[in-house]
């Protein structure tokens, strides 16, 4: 959420295991502490100042605790945006009543270590779409490109998501970290003009990254 001041909260593991992934320990579980729900919202409560404009709920995979998110959100209902792979449909299905908008990744081939991996990840990704196409949830798809991402399969993945997205949803370039990887800026300009002939469009880098926010 650019430009929005958010309190993150960060749930431990994840179902997957993309080549990229920034986010470490949280991805292989483990650490961290339980927080009851009231201790939880003590927690938020002390961090809220006027300019907060949600909650973030991220991870890892925070759909692998879907029902301690429902459970905390139908108790305490502050405006909360979730962060997720949206390879758990039926989980995601379980909050469409309970979250605000959901920033969910399209993961692709180049991010794993095979195609057969990739095509379970996709499949889940686009039904996680239909859920939320379904609830009429507000929602953005982010994806995670880099100076080398074959164009033939973004388009691919846009035929797909063409026959199942609002045109109102925005997909979200993402270069991936850090800039310096990046000799030539050409192929983000590419990107962003083939997903513009179907979708609003935006090309954003990890903003926290720049701004040396934790
Ligand atoms: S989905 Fe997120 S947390 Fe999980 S491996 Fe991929 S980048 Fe890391």
């Amino acid at each position: 959420m650019i430009g929005k001041r958010q309190i993150f909260i960060r749930f431990s593991g994840c179902n997957i295991d993309c080549k990229y992934c920034d986010t470490e320990d949280s991805k292989l579980g483990g650490i961290g502490k339980y927080y009851s729900y009231g201790e939880l919202n003590d927690i938020v409560q002390s961090l809220m100042t006027p300019d907060v404009h949600s909650l973030e709920i991220t991870g890892g995979e925070p759909l692998l605790h879907s029902e301690y998110i429902r459970e905390f959100l139908s108790t305490y209902p502050y405006t909360a945006m979730l962060e997720t792979n949206a390879t758990l449909p039926d989980n995601l299905s379980s909050l469409t009543d309970v979250i605000d908008i959901v920033s969910m990744d399209i993961k692709l081939p180049e991010h794993f270590n095979s195609e057969d991996e990739w095509n379970d990840v996709y499949k889940n990704e686009l039904k996680s779409i239909r859920v939320m196409e379904e609830a009429n949830i507000k929602y953005y798809i982010k994806i995670v490109v880099s100076q080398t991402t074959s164009i033939k399969i973004i388009e691919d993945i846009l035929n797909d998501l063409r026959g199942i997205v609002s045109s109102s949803v925005e997909v979200v370039i993402q270069p991936v970290s850090p800039m310096s990887l990046w000799q030539s800026k050409e192929n983000l300009f590419v990107l962003s003009e083939i997903v513009g002939k179907y979708f609003k469009v935006s090309v954003i880098p990890q903003i926290h990254k720049y701004m040396e926010i934790e």
